[in-house]
Order: structure tokens, then sequence, then C-alpha cells
């Protein structure tokens, strides 16, 4: 699903905890180049609050007056937040606004990148994780003083829609799914599951499929990555193994993610806040400029999107600027801003 802008786009920023600021900051730059450099494409962006400060401030980790922002924009890029962990404790922002507009799709692409390092040269896997359900539906209770039952809900038409979306994906791309289950424990609810994309696969008969226990994928992501084309699988697995993922290219500096509904799209990285950085300028934005870079590409500008593919491989590949976690040896690690000021610059000097 993706939409097609011929106006100005809307889009909500909110930088959120930790590192958050840091890396929305060095990403607005390549907006702001890639708008420079594309015709057609201009971007407003509205910024917007939520997370840590916006609990201290009001309570609520994604205040009323932030979900009235994201209902007036087309879409958002937001920075990683901190959600606090006790039980009682205010929800956690990005699975609001995954439920506020029915992202049920969400897409974790894991792609070597020059000069960075990977366990081997050719990765190239897209995981599609169901983003509504599962053991994220909320559902949490205390069953006695010293027991608890959280819900894993599964149902079909979410399971349905999350194979549909991921066998188009595959069509798109090397025409091999792999969905990941615990069938032989969760024996109802994956049961839907493995249906339902069945099922679906009935759509797609150029699609080769096949299944794989999410324990055993948990090795084999590490033993031949390669193998993978698009992984589809129900939302904890999801959220798990693309963090697994990430790392056989590189780490969570590199790995993008999109919340894709409907009509309505979230972009972010991988990773979260990462506290111990906060303020010190100092990790990647890779994973948030190529979020950006999906979220230009949702909005319908093929060009932009690979413009920006194209600047930060020529900066790695430069290998010049790059941050702490993938400077090569000998290289004085860049700055997080010095880093998205110079893929900008690259995306300038492509005119
Ligand atoms: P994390 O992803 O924040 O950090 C884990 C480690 O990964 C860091 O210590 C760092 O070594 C590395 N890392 C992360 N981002 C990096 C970057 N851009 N460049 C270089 N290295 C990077 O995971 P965590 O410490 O488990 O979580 C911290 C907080 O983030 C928690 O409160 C959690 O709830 C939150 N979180 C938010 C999101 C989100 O907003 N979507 C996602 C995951 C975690």
């Amino acid at each position: 699903m993706s939409v097609s802008i011929n106006r100005l786009a809307k889009v909500c920023i909110i930088s959120g905890d930790g590192i958050g600021p840091d890396v929305i900051n060095a990403t607005i730059p390549v907006l702001d180049a890639v708008q420079d450099v594309v015709k057609g494409l201009q971007i407003e962006y509205v910024f917007a609050e939520a997370g840590l400060r916006s609990i201290a401030k009001t309570g609520q980790s994604l205040p009323d007056e932030t979900k009235e922002i994201l209902k007036k924009c087309d879409c958002c890029l937001k920075g990683p937040v901190t959600t606090p962990e006790e039980p009682g404790s205010p929800k956690s922002a990005v699975v609001q606004i995954r439920n506020m507009f029915d992202l049920y799709a969400n897409l974790r692409p894991v792609r070597v990148l020059p000069n960075v390092p990977s366990l081997k040269p050719d990765i190239d896997l897209l995981i599609v994780r169901e983003n509504t359900e599962g053991l994220y539906s909320g559902i949490e209770f205390m069953t006695g003083p010293d027991a608890a039952v959280a819900v894993r809900l599964i149902t079909r038409p979410a399971c349905e829609r999350i194979a549909r979306y991921a066998f188009k994906m595959a069509m798109k791309r090397r025409k091999q799914l792999t969905y990941v289950h615990k069938g032989n424990i969760l024996k109802v609810t994956e049961a839907i599951f493995k249906d339902s994309v069945l099922k679906v696969a009935k759509e797609f008969p150029y699609v080769e499929t096949s299944e794989a226990r999410i324990d055993a994928i948990a090795m084999n992501l590490i033993k031949n990555p390669e193998r993978y084309d698009v992984i589809v699988t129900t939302n904890l697995f999801g959220d798990v193994i693309s963090d697994e993922a990430a790392q056989t290219v590189g780490g969570l500096g590199v790995a993008p993610g999109a919340n894709i509904g409907e009509d309505y799209g979230m972009f972010e990285p991988v990773h979260g806040s990462a506290p111990k950085y906060e303020g010190l300028d100092k990790v990647n934005p890779v994973a948030t400029i190529l979020a950006a870079k999906m979220m230009v590409e949702w909005l319908g500008s093929t060009e932009a999107a690979d413009r920006i593919q194209k600047a930060v491989e020529s900066v790695l590949r430069e290998g010049k600027v790059m941050t702490y976690d993938i400077a090569p040896q000998g290289v004085t690690p860049a700055k997080c801003s010095e880093m998205g000021k110079r893929i900008a610059q690259e995306i300038l000097n492509q005119r």
C-alpha cells in the first residue's frame, strides 16, 4: 500500500526520547536536500511530542494534541521513544500510533550496505511483521498474587491481510516467502496463522512458499541469512528476529522500518532510544535516514527514494564520514549530525 501525493505532503515529525532527537535532526537535512533536487516533492514538517517528555508534561505517552496533529498529517516520521515498564504505566506511544491508524504491516528490510560489516555478502531480505495483535494485544491481567496472563490474540482476518501484504511484496522481489511460527507448541493460535498463510498462498502461485519454526529461523538467520527473501510472521516473533537480522548487516544503526496501513504510514528506525547515548550526537542516523527513504517512496516519489539510497551508499562506500558503530579501523568516528550533513551534501552533489 502506498499513496501518491501530488501536493505539499504534511509529515508529523516526532523526535522521541534518548537518541531520537539526534537521529531525527540528522535526517531533516537529508529530507531538505532531496526536496531541493527532486521536482514536485514538497514536505511540510509538523513537529509533535510523544514518549517520556510527554508523560512528564501530560501523563500521556501520546498526548491528545499529538493525536490531533497526526490525524491532520499524511504520515509520520518518528524517532524512538522510551516506554516505562512498570505495571500501570502509560502504554507505548508507538503501539498507540500503530493501533490508531491500523498500521498492520511492519516492514523491516535487511540489506547489505557498502563498507558496513555483514555476515554474508549477499543478504537482502524483508521481514513483514503483523503489527496489531499477537502478544502486543495489550491484554494482560493478574490471576492471583503470583500469577499473570498475557493474551496472544490471533485472528484470521489479521493473519490473512498480513499474509496477502507479504505475498504482494514477494511478487515484487525474488518470489520466495517463508512463514514463521511456533505451531508445535502454540497449536491453536498458530493453526490460524498457518491456515491463513496457506489459504492466501493459493492466490500467489508464482511465489515459492516455505515454513520455518521461530527457533530454527533464529539459528538460520545467522547461518544462512542470504537464503531468505520475504519472511512473514506474528508480532513478537517479527520484533525479535528483525533486531537479529539487522545485526547480520551491521546492526541497529542501519536498520529502518515502516508501519503501513490502508491510508497512513509511520516510519521509524528499528532501534530504540539507547538512553546511554542521549545528547552525545554519536549514534548512527542511517536507520532513520533509510526510514525517511521508505517514507518518500510511500508518498509516491521513487526518484527521491532512489536518491537517498544512492547518497547513503556512496557516503558509506567512501568510508570517510562514518559513526562509531561502522567506522573502519583508522577512521575517526563521525558525529551523528556530521553523517546526516554528509549524506545531504551527497544528494545535492548528485544534481
Ligand atoms: P535500543 O535499540 O535502544 O539500544 C540497544 C543498543 O543498540 C544500544 O545500546 C546501542 O549499542 C545500539 N544502537 C541502537 N541504536 C543505535 C544507533 N542508531 N546507532 C548505533 N548503535 C545503536 O534498545 P534498548 O536499550 O533495549 O531500548 C531502550 C528503550 O527504547 C526502551 O525504553 C524501549 O522501550 C525503547 N524502544 C523503542 C522503540 C521504538 O520507539 N520504536 C523500539 C525499541 C525499543
